[in-house]
């Protein structure tokens, strides 16, 4: 007992000396209190996965020479080879592309549609619009080299004005053309809810019901180990994702993945690549181990991340503010918004996240013309790997209701520290 209250003695005092009050750490308490029994279940869910990757490891027998760089054309690396195997395992598919070469998730996908899509073919989304960067890729937004440049075309089916999915539009919107599907798994910056693996089976199995051989994809970004199935475990043909997101597990540096059937993966490796070439090629130089290391963390970082959403949710919810989705809801990606309601309440949130920051603490985020946006947006992210959202970071556009999307978290301790102190600086800033 007395031991307790010394500990709780050291936690508070080393809280005051960053700076959070006595008064922003019992909210958090009283918050985080209430949050007990959703994070149990998290932990769960964190250990089938945390089995599941290491079943992959044993399965696919990982060792230290699979931890080996390799250079030039990357002939026979098989540290990557076998890393492909190991995100096969995970998430039962045929085979997969893991790459340092593919940039970003928007490459990732790009490299899944180009190479799956032939002129006279048709991408339908039926989950609304996809991600932003999308646009440009597809053709939504002209741009030089996009798929709509090669004739392929795009046809979209809203959300219900509910959120729910508009299964009579879609069945009116499958022609003859519609080649592949596009089911977005996260929100990311939208206003409508993330879809369960189950949601997107149901989708999937209507889908084939209208329309057998279409291939549906699914932008697994933000989803991964949310749940201990995956939309691969319900008949999608393909994922795709990011490496500086859940499944990098905060340590891969760089890089993509697509998991699918063996002739999918063929497909976008062609594209990757060269027709011909494929997976044969494509040097990991010396990121292999941080891409193993990554996976075998990402289940509890993961669950790191998406139990300080959580923790955020329940915190400024008690406090009066409108968050999505709510502290109680199911949750399939790691992204939180929060309404601050006033410019003021937006750049003090953000600037708590930076001054949690282990990298970049020093620096105030200031809001700014991004290129490609409308209103000015204001960013936090002190992270290691440069624009990681699998680290602790935020960010918001200048407009009512001035809502910060934040996500990411290493640890649950860092990510609660972060949502501490952006509470203090709300309260700094007297707009609490
Ligand atoms: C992040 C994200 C992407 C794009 O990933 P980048 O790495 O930023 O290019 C695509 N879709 C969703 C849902 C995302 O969250």
């Amino acid at each position: 007992m007395e031991q307790e209250s010394t500990l709780e003695a050291q936690i508070t005092a080393l809280y005051r000396e960053m700076g959070i009050s006595e008064r922003a750490l019992e909210l958090g308490e009283a918050a985080e209190k209430k949050c007990h029994d959703r994070f149990r279940r998290i932990d769960r869910i964190a250990e089938f996965n945390q089995a599941k990757v290491l079943k992959a490891f044993r399965d696919n027998r990982v060792g230290e020479a699979h931890f080996a760089p390799s250079t030039g054309y990357g002939y026979d690396d098989l540290g990557r080879d076998n890393l492909e195997r190991v995100y096969a395992s995970v998430f039962h598919t045929e085979d997969a592309l893991v790459r340092a070469q593919m940039v970003s998730g928007t490459h990732a996908l790009t490299v899944a549609l180009f190479g799956n899509l032939r002129p006279g073919d048709e991408i339908l989304s039926p989950v609304g619009k996809p991600y932003d960067t999308l646009d440009e890729v597809i053709g939504i937004v002209p741009q030089k080299g996009s798929l709509a440049e090669y004739g392929v075309t795009y046809r979209q089916v809203d959300l219900l004005p509910d959120g729910s999915i508009d299964y009579e539009g879609i069945r009116n919107a499958v022609s003859e053309r519609t080649r592949l599907v596009e089911i977005q798994r996260s929100r990311g910056y939208a206003s409508r809810p993330s879809f369960s693996v189950e949601k997107i089976g149901e989708l999937i199995r209507f889908l084939r019901g209208i329309k057998s051989n279409l291939i549906c994809m699914v932008d697994n970004c933000y989803g991964e180990f949310l749940e201990t199935i995956e939309p691969s475990d319900v008949g999608a043909d393909m994922i795709v994702g990011s490496l500086i997101k859940n499944p990098g597990g905060g340590l891969a540096p760089i890089g993509g993945y697509i998991a699918g059937t063996r002739e999918c993966v063929e497909n976008a490796s062609f594209r990757l690549t060269a027709p011909g070439l494929g997976k044969e090629l494509g040097a990991s130089l010396g990121a292999n181990r941080n891409f193993y290391q990554g996976l075998f963390l990402s289940p509890v970082v993961t669950a790191s991340a998406e139990k300080g959403a959580i923790f955020a949710a329940q915190l400024y919810q008690d406090l009066g503010f409108h968050v999505s989705p709510g502290p109680e809801d199911q949750r399939f990606d790691i992204v939180q918004s929060v309404d601050l309601k006033t410019p003021e309440a937006l750049c003090a949130f953000c600037r708590g996240i930076q001054a949690a920051s282990p990298v970049d603490s020093f620096v105030t985020p200031e809001p700014w013309d991004m290129p490609g946006y409308v209103d000015q947006v204001i960013m936090a992210a002190g992270t290691f790997v440069s624009g990681s959202s699998i680290e602790l970071s935020a960010d918001g556009p200048m407009r009512p209701p001035y809502t910060v999307f934040f996500q990411g978290g290493l640890t649950y301790a860092h990510a609660k520290t972060g949502i501490l102190m952006s509470l203090q600086k709300l309260m700094d800033a007297a707009v609490l």
